[in-house]
């Protein structure tokens, strides 16, 4: 008989986004025509800028005509766009080769497909709070997850120990939800931590282009002996509102090998095997992000939602509540006021002020307490929803 894996039986009923999804439904069901202020999802809302749009349309005519048309693309991604990536990287310092550079269809996709590497009998460490994606993903997998909690004490960026064990370790950085970023010297402890044990660190740089403070790594590989134990995951998805359009990039350096097999190696006999790539329009369109003008102008897009930010820390100051993030990354970390639980205040905020957020506890245990506010919105609403916020809370 047909035996499912049955790993799915043991995952939670309802991921996060589809309750809050569920509650605001229900909500709006019962009062029709109200407008919610949303600063739940993380999903953009600025379209894509000029460059990446005229370099669609040149790519679409590209494919009308049988000189220019292209079919399957390379499966580990269009030479192309392979070396932007590569040159891209160098703006911080580190040197690739183009074929340690592979392009996906996105973070989401590689973070659980990158699993397919790694035996099932290894941990994999999750820092928390997290993205539930790593955790629903390694359960799928059935493997063992070793829960690492963070906490306002430890600036939601704790460090290996003595006591720390794991085969695979997630490290998210600018972290969703928290909004922290690891210094360099932090990234070093760990890079060590996976050389010294044999441990390989799936690196999230989703969030790496919204980094200000100079000092503070956009890439693992700006670490010092990373090239050896480190995968890093990375995405155009909020750099430059790719989250409908779907383009991301992986590092695999060819250093990397762990009992006699190299992960380059295996990735490109993965992605071989298990996918054909991504549309070459796509792949046309992502390179126009690494030009000067597309970088220009997703960064004139990334400082709207600082605005946001801003706005949204600066109501937050005024009602005295304590938050963190907001300055490196696209969320703000804060302290449910009156020791409220993060669903309660999920329910306060929905039915008192039509806003929505995100409720801690659905990042992890010891998440409860706390809640994310996406900068995503429209200015707009993000300016109504702190007033809103402070002529609740205030
Ligand atoms: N990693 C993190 C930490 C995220 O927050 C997200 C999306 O919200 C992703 C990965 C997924 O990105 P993508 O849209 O490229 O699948």
């Amino acid at each position: 008989m047909l035996k499912p894996n049955m790993h799915y039986a043991e995952l939670k009923d309802s991921y996060l986004f589809y309750n809050i999804a569920q509650k605001t439904k229900k909500y709006l069901e019962e009062h029709p025509n109200t407008h919610l202020y949303r600063m739940g999802i993380g999903d953009v809302s600025l379209p894509l800028c000029d460059a990446v749009i005229k370099g669609l349309h040149r790519a679409a005519d590209d494919q009308a005509r049988a000189e220019s048309f292209n079919g399957y693309m390379p499966e580990c991604g269009a030479p192309f766009l392979r070396e932007a990536v590569r040159e891209h990287y160098k703006d911080y310092g580190v040197e690739l080769e183009t074929d340690e550079v592979f392009i996906s269809s996105g973070a989401s996709d590689e973070l659980g497909d990158i699993l397919d590497l790694f035996d099932c009998s290894n941990r994999s460490l999750i820092i928390e709070p997290a993205y539930p994606a790593y955790v629903d993903a390694n359960m799928m997998g059935g493997r063992d997850i070793v829960h690492l909690p963070s906490s306002r004490e430890n600036g939601f960026l704790p460090l290996p120990d003595e006591k720390t064990q794991a085969e695979l370790i997630y490290i998210c950085s600018p972290n969703n939800p928290t909004g922290a970023v690891f210094s360099r010297e932090q990234l070093k402890k760990w890079v060590d931590f996976a050389n010294k044990n044999g441990s390989v660190i799936l690196f999230d740089a989703a969030y790496e282009a919204f980094i200000e403070d100079a000092e503070l790594p956009h890439s693992i590989f700006e670490i010092e002996g990373a090239r050896t134990c480190a995968i890093e995951i990375c995405s155009l998805s909020k750099t430059a509102g790719f989250t409908g359009t779907r383009l991301g990039y992986t590092v695999i350096p060819k250093a990397l090998e762990r009992n006699g097999m190299n992960l380059n190696s295996m990735w490109v006999r993965n992605r071989t095997t298990k996918t054909n790539g991504v549309s070459y329009i796509i792949q046309r369109a992502a390179c126009e992000v690494f030009t000067p003008e597309g970088q220009q102008q997703i960064h004139e897009n990334i400082a709207v939602y600082k605005q946001n930010a801003r706005t949204l820390m600066k109501a937050l100051d005024e009602l005295g509540i304590w938050y963190t993030g907001g300055k490196n990354a696209p969320y703000i970390w804060l302290e449910c006021p009156n020791g409220m639980g993060s669903w309660e205040f999920f329910d306060l905020l929905l039915n008192e002020a039509q806003i929505v957020g995100t409720p801690g506890e659905g990042f992890g245990k010891c998440g409860e307490g706390y809640f994310r506010f996406s900068t995503f919105g429209s200015s707009e609403d993000t300016k109504t929803a702190a007033e809103r916020l402070i002529a609740l809370l205030k």
